[in-house]
C-alpha cells in the first residue's frame, strides 16, 4: 500500500497539528506544526480544510430497526410498549430485508464518520440462519470494521418474557449457531475487520441459562459479551419479579460481571452499582438519543468513567433513534450529559466517548485514537457549510454546529468516504430498495 501524508489539517483532535503519515494501512508519524515526515512519502493530502478526528466507534446498534423508523404503531411509547407494538411486525424478518437494512446502517454510519460499529442482531424468525453471514458480508463489502454480535431470544411470553414465540429460537439452537459464527469470521489480534461477540437481547428476553452458556463460550472463545442492562424502570421491576434481584445482581448471578462485557444503556444504576462496574472493568454503551426518544433516563457517564468503567457511544436502533448518526450522538450526549451535571461537561468528553471508550468497550487498543501505531481509521470534516460560519475552535464547532456528515473517511489506510459519497455504493439506489423493503413492515 502506498504511503500517504495527511498534510497541515486545519485541526486534529489528538497531537498531529502538522500532519499525519500513513502506511501499511497504520498512522507511522504524528508530526507537529512545521515538522517534516521523518521518511520520504508517496502521495499527500492537502487537509488545510479538514478537521481530523480518529474515526468515531458505534458500540450498539440494531440495523433491521432502519425498516421501521417512525413507525406509526410505535412512535411516542415507553419502550415495553413500545417493543410490544413492534416485535409481530419484526418478525416478518426476512433475509433480504436484513441485507437492505444493514447495507444502509453500515453506510449511514460510515457517511458521519464511523470506521468501526458493531450491531446488535437478536432476531432470528424462521428462514433467517445466516443474518451473521449477510452482515459480515455487507460490512466487507464496505470495508467497514466491524464487531457483529450474534444476539438471541428464547424467553417468550409463554415463559413470562417479553417477546411473541415466533421471534424466539431454543437455547441449543442458539449456541450452536454461536460457535459457527465465532469459528467462521472472529478475527483476533490488531487490525481486525471482523469481530465476534454473543449478545443474548436483555434479561427479559433470555433465561439465566442462556446467559451463563454464553459466558462460558465466550470465556472459551475468547470473545465479547453484549447486552441491554438497567434501561428503564419496568426492566429493574421485572428482574425483581422474575429472577428475585436487580439488574446488576442478576448480571453476576449468570457470570458475566467482567470486562469481556459491555451493556447497552446502563443508566439505572446506584451508587453501589456504579462502584461494582467499575472494579471489574465491565463498558457501558450511552446511547443519549435513544435515552431521550423513550423517556428512559439519564446514563452516569461521570460516576461510571471515574469508578473505571469505559464508557463508549452508541446510536441505538433506528426505531428509537431514528437516524444513524453518530456525529449527532455526540452533540445529544454533549447535551443530556450538561443537563445531568453541569457545563463542565465538555465536546472533548462527548468526542471521547465515541473513539477512546466505545474501542474500550469493544476491547480494541489499535484504535479510536490518532497515535502512532494506531490503525489507520481517520473522519475528516470540513467546515464549509453555512451552520459553521463564524465558528471559532474548529473541534468545538463539531458538536456545537452540528457537523453530521463527513467530507472524508479513510479505515485502515483506504479512503472509503470521499466528497462526502462512500465509494462504491449508489445512494439513490439504496434509498429505493430499502424503501421498498421497508413497505412490507407498515
Ligand atoms: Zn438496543
Amino acid at each position: 500500500m502506498r504511503s500517504l501524508l495527511i498534510k497541515s489539517p486545519l485541526a486534529v483532535l489528538g497531537a498531529a497539528g502538522g500532519g499525519i503519515v500513513v502506511r501499511d494501512g497504520r498512522i507511522a508519524e504524528v508530526l507537529e506544526h512545521g515538522q517534516a515526515p521523518a521518511s520520504t512519502v508517496d502521495d499527500v493530502f492537502d487537509a488545510s480544510r479538514h478537521v481530523v478526528l480518529p474515526g468515531l466507534v458505534n458500540t450498539h446498534h440494531h440495523f433491521y430497526q432502519t425498516l421501521t423508523r417512525a413507525h406509526p404503531q410505535a412512535i411516542n411509547k415507553k419502550l415495553f410498549d413500545w417493543l410490544g407494538a413492534l416485535y409481530p411486525i419484526w418478525s416478518r424478518l426476512t433475509p433480504d430485508a436484513v441485507r437492505l437494512s444493514t447495507r444502509l446502517a453500515l453506510t449511514e454510519l460510515l457517511m458521519s464518520g464511523v470506521t468501526t460499529t458493531s450491531d446488535h442482531h437478536y432476531l432470528f424468525p424462521a428462514n433467517l440462519d445466516d443474518a451473521m453471514d449477510i452482515q459480515v458480508e455487507e460490512a466487507r463489502r464496505l470495508g467497514m470494521r466491524m464487531t457483529v454480535t450474534r444476539g438471541s431470544m428464547n424467553l417468550s411470553r409463554k415463559d413470562g418474557g417479553l417477546p411473541p414465540d415466533s421471534v424466539v429460537q431454543d437455547e441449543d439452537t442458539i449456541l450452536a449457531d454461536c460457535e459457527r459464527v465465532i469459528g467462521k469470521y472472529h478475527e483476533r489480534g490488531e487490525g481486525a475487520m471482523i469481530q465476534v461477540a454473543l449478545a443474548p437481547c436483555s434479561p427479559f428476553t433470555v433465561t439465566k441459562s442462556l446467559m451463563c452458556a454464553c459466558g462460558d463460550l465466550a470465556e472459551k472463545h475468547d470473545c465479547r459479551l453484549h447486552t441491554h442492562l438497567a434501561e428503564t424502570h419496568d426492566e429493574d421491576e421485572f428482574c425483581h419479579a422474575m429472577f428475585g434481584m436487580s439488574p446488576l445482581d442478576y448480571l453476576e448471578d449468570v457470570g458475566w460481571l467482567n470486562a469481556r462485557t459491555w451493556l447497552a444503556h446502563g443508566i439505572h444504576f446506584s451508587d453501589g452499582d456504579v462502584k461494582r462496574l467499575g472494579q471489574h472493568g465491565v463498558g457501558v454503551c450511552h446511547c443519549p438519543t435513544s435515552n431521550m426518544v423513550l423517556a428512559s433516563g439519564q446514563c452516569r457517564t461521570r460516576e461510571l468513567e471515574a469508578a473505571g468503567a469505559p464508557v463508549g457511544l452508541g446510536v441505538d436502533g433506528s426505531a428509537s433513534n431514528d437516524s444513524s448518526n453518530l456525529m449527532e450522538g455526540v452533540r445529544h450526549a454533549l447535551m443530556i450529559n450538561r443537563l445531568t451535571y453541569d457545563a463542565s461537561v465538555t465536546h472533548l468528553d462527548a468526542l471521547r466517548w465515541a473513539t477512546q471508550g466505545s474501542a474500550r468497550c469493544l476491547g480494541r487498543g489499535d484504535i479510536g485514537e490518532i497515535a502512532v501505531g494506531k490503525q489507520a481509521d481517520l473522519a475528516l470534516f470540513t467546515l464549509d457549510e453555512l451552520r459553521f460560519s463564524g465558528a471559532g475552535d474548529p473541534i468545538a464547532a463539531l458538536v456545537l454546529c452540528g457537523a453530521h456528515r463527513a467530507d472524508r473517511v479513510m479505515i485502515g489506510g483506504a479512503w472509503r468516504v470521499v466528497d462526502g459519497m462512500p465509494v462504491g455504493v449508489d445512494i439513490a439506489a439504496l434509498r429505493a430498495a430499502h424503501g421498498e423493503a421497508a413497505r412490507r413492515f407498515l
